[in-house]
């Protein structure tokens, strides 16, 4: 007797929605094969940690084949997608592999948008990998050693000056956890400079920083970041951006330490799928995250364009990419809703939004509920503890937040000479060389 053929998924990213889709998979009788470019899942959330030196990477990111080892219909499978052939229901891998699908889901997330500014990505990185969080980290340790031998505080000025541009919560979390580091953390390792020499300076566009919060908590955040020290420049435009200087629209930051968090911009891997995007790039999707002319290809998560009942779009978080994974999977698994005419639409609960501010406060609007302080940043840890991957992560990064909190210190201070920050140009580079190669 002919065995029926499993149907083949085929999901685009282990991030938040791609690891989702596949875990609501596991009893489904179909074989899926996950693509990801890189070899673990990473809990995002948490990179600013690891770029101000409070967590190590291995802390949040998790190897993707540990996550389905016991999961026997995943197939995981490392490897960049270049495109997708809609017709032919295959996606091509930058091997020139390809690999058929019957369903496909696409996770692929997003990338910093420089709004055209192509220049400015290497003079101010964005935080969106291991790397780039290793890389800033680097940035500010050098930064810090260099402030230490320069003798004229004129000259030092700019090793202790940190700019943060764009006031979303990772902008606020990563000026935040600079201001912790550059005037309390470290400062008792460092004799030939004062915390009050330090400046972190918070650049935002808009009116307010945390857009998208109620008025009160943005307020909030301003007064929680000042009362560290940060500088919160807000309805401040940057101009232009070169080598360790930000141009605002009145005046001139001199700085190496140059951090992007304004804006993302979809994955290169939407714009060879047959559908419309907004500005941002990111797929214009029907009611049931499809393409309106594939009904076998979704795409969810940072890379989709999605409204909320009110006409709002829903914000790129991960609560919104696990819930339309799970959305997907639902319908996977469901051949009565996956072929219905009209499919069921997805539709977001929002559970809340919260960014934290310093070593142990923050703000948080729980369906309604607006919190700030200390009991709101108990929240935050609880969450995001919970939402790691893997008992070793949760109960190791529990125990380094506890030692923070109760030392004031931060473990992970290593300098590595790491080649890629070695490569910026600038006055930082004689110190900076003399790490090259070490390690
Ligand atoms: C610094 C930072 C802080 C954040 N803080 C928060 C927070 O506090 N709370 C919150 O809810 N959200 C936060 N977010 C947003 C959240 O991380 C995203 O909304 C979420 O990760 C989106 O999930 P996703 O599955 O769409 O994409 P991602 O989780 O970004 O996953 C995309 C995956 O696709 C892979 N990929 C990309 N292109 C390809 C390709 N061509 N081929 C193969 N694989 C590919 C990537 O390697 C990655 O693993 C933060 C984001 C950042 C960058």
């Amino acid at each position: 007797m002919e065995t029926k053929r499993k149907r083949e998924i085929v999901i685009i990213g282990g991030g938040f929605g791609g690891i989702k889709t596949a875990r609501m998979l596991a009893k489904a009788d179909v074989n899926i094969t996950l693509i990801d470019k890189t070899n673990h899942h990473l809990f995002q959330p948490l990179l600013y940690q690891v770029a101000t030196a409070a967590l190590s990477p291995g802390d949040i990111a998790v190897p993707i084949r540990g996550i389905f080892s016991k999961q026997k219909n995943v197939r995981v499978l490392l490897g960049e997608v270049t495109e997708v052939l809609e017709t032919q229901k295959v996606v091509r891998l930058k091997d020139d592999r390809l690999i058929p699908f019957d369903t496909l889901v696409v996770a692929c997330g997003a990338k910093y948008n420089y709004f055209g500014n192509h220049a400015w990505e290497k003079h101010a990185p964005g935080l969106k990998t291991i790397s780039d969080a290793l890389n800033i980290r680097e940035r500010i340790l050098i930064s810090l050693e260099k402030a230490d031998q320069t003798e004229s505080p004129e000259q030092r000025q700019k090793y202790l000056n940190f700019v943060v541009i764009g006031g979303g919560p990772t902008g606020v979390e990563m000026a935040g956890a600079i201001a912790e580091i550059a005037k309390r953390n470290m400062m008792r390792d460092y004799n030939n400079f004062s915390p009050d020499e330090t400046h972190v300076y918070l650049v935002e566009a808009g009116p307010r920083i945390l857009n998208g919060y109620d008025d009160s908590l943005s307020d909030k955040a301003v007064e929680m970041l000042q009362d560290l020290g940060v500088e919160v420049l807000q309805g401040t435009a940057v101009t232009h951006i070169e080598p360790e200087r930000v141009f605002l629209e009145e005046g001139v930051i001199e700085s190496p330490n140059i951090v992007w968090a304004a804006g993302v911009v979809a994955n290169e891997v939407i714009g060879s799928l047959d559908v419309e995007t907004d500005r941002a790039g990111r797929a214009l999707v029907a009611p049931d995250m499809s393409l309106p002319n594939h009904r076998d290809i979704f795409v969810i998560g940072d890379a989709v364009h999605m409204k909320d009942k009110e006409g709002n779009p829903l914000p790129a978080v991960a609560p919104v990419a696990m819930q339309q994974g799970k959305y997907v999977a639902n319908l996977i698994k469901n051949p009565a809703l996956y072929e219905a005419a009209v499919r069921e639409p997805f539709s977001y609960l929002d559970k809340g939004s919260m960014a934290t501010i310093g070593r142990a406060r923050a703000v948080a609007d729980i369906r309604g509920l607006k919190l700030s302080g200390f009991l709101a940043w108990a929240m935050w840890s609880v969450v995001h503890i919970l939402f790691l991957i893997g008992f070793r992560n949760r109960l190791h990064v529990f125990v380094e937040w506890m030692w923070h909190y109760f030392t004031y210190k931060r473990g992970v201070r290593l300098i590595t000479g790491r080649d890629e920050v070695t490569d910026e140009p600038g006055a930082s580079d004689d110190l900076m060389g003399a790490y090259r190669g070490k390690v």
